[in-house]
């Protein structure tokens, strides 16, 4: 039997579930559907949480990203056949909004104790055809340092976040008083609201982050048919657009977010003391940041094992990720990459859950199965 399942989001919500009914309620009763008060409200909420200036809820976190990039290729910012530098172990994603607008991904290997991109490996992959940096808050951990900062100065890069997975992070920069906010700390960035997100819809929904007027007026236009006013077109644009349900669903629990973030904070810092273990790394908690745990990930070398054992003690796992893009057959132009601890981590790398309604305790329990593993 699962004491422990990996994720359960019926039981995510179950806390919820009055005021998600009253809240679909209210939109039922409205009759506006698209493009109504919940959505801008959420955007105006998004925006203050990232600390950023605008916010353009989208149909999901890959349009996000795919919006922003098609973008900057309409403002001429880039063109077909440029580059993103995007680390090797990502969510597919993040490749697949790039290689949709006919950029092409410039994969860097990942630091391993951070488990983002390696910022000391930025300058070794600038080319003239370099345009943008994508750096992924990877299971929560912001990903954002100097180097990264003044490598994108020196070069003319965007950084384009992918803050899918750490809404809420923050993340303590030099000349920085204080710490700044995963969303707003470059020039645009996607948001995923998947349902397993910290902040999670009912369905699909996502959203864009920026600073730049003109960045925002663009995305705004591509994700409605690439209209700036009714009926007058002025891109081949798309339709992008969030539902008012899944708004108004997001703004409930977007109440809840700083202590659903607290509450895994608390569950990492449980199972990073009690997990003792030597065949067993666990992950870093970085001075000067606020991670958000969307995934708790260590590191096994009997990983598969340590898995089946889990299993058979009533734990759920997840791997994040097995394969990482560049060795997936969709890209199997880039099969041959080195990308040593890209490869490593995933062949290691095991999530335990942490998602509601896992309380430290249950971190505790969790923790001494792990120890009995040999
Ligand atoms: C979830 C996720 C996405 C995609 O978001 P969707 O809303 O599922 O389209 C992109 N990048 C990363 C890192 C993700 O985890």
């Amino acid at each position: 039997m699962t004491r422990y399942p990996f994720v359960d989001l019926r039981l995510a919500n179950k806390p919820l579930e009055t005021e998600l009914k009253a809240a679909t309620a209210a939109v039922i009763e409205s009759g506006r559907y698209l493009h109504g008060e919940q959505t801008a409200l959420l955007e105006e909420e998004i925006a203050n949480l990232c600390e950023a200036k605008h916010c353009l809820a989208t149909s999901n976190g890959l349009d996000a990203l795919r919006l922003i990039l098609r973008a900057y290729i309409e403002m001429r910012v880039m063109q077909p056949g440029d580059k993103v530098i995007v680390p090797a172990d990502t969510y597919i994603a993040s490749v697949l909004a790039i290689t949709d607008n006919r950029l092409e991904p410039s994969f860097i290997d990942i630091d391993p104790v951070t488990m983002n991109l390696d910022s000391n490996l930025l300058e070794s992959l600038i080319t003239p055809r370099v345009k943008a940096i994508m750096p992924v808050h990877l299971y929560g951990t912001p990903c954002c340092d100097n180097t990264m900062l003044d490598v994108a100065r020196r070069y003319g890069l965007k950084i384009i976040e992918d803050n899918a997975q750490a809404i809420g992070a923050k993340a303590a920069l030099n000349g920085i008083n204080g710490t700044r906010t995963t969303g707003g700390l470059g020039d645009a960035a996607g948001i995923s609201f998947y349902p397993t997100k910290n902040l999670g819809a009912l369905g699909d929904a996502g959203a864009v982050v920026t600073n730049d007027d003109d960045l925002a007026a663009t995305v705004r236009a591509l994700a409605n048919y690439g209209s700036d006013r009714r009926y007058h077109n002025i891109y081949c644009g798309l339709n992008c657009r969030i539902d008012e349900i899944q708004a108004a669903m997001l703004r409930v629990k977007l109440r809840h977010l700083p202590q659903e973030n607290k509450r895994r904070q608390a569950i990492a810092a449980a199972y990073n003391e009690a997990i003792t273990n030597p065949l067993v790394a666990t992950p870093a908690i970085i001075d000067n940041m606020r991670q958000v745990w969307h995934q708790y990930v260590i590191r096994c070398t009997r990983r598969d094992r340590l898995r089946t054992f889990l299993h058979d003690n009533g734990i759920g796992t997840d791997i994040h990720y097995a394969t990482p893009p560049h060795l997936q057959p969709c890209y199997s132009q880039y099969s041959d990459l080195e990308l040593p601890q890209t490869v490593l981590l995933a062949s290691t790398a095991v999530s335990l859950p942490i998602a509601y309604p896992i309380k430290p305790d249950d971190a505790r329990a969790i923790a001494a199965v792990i120890n009995r593993f040999s």
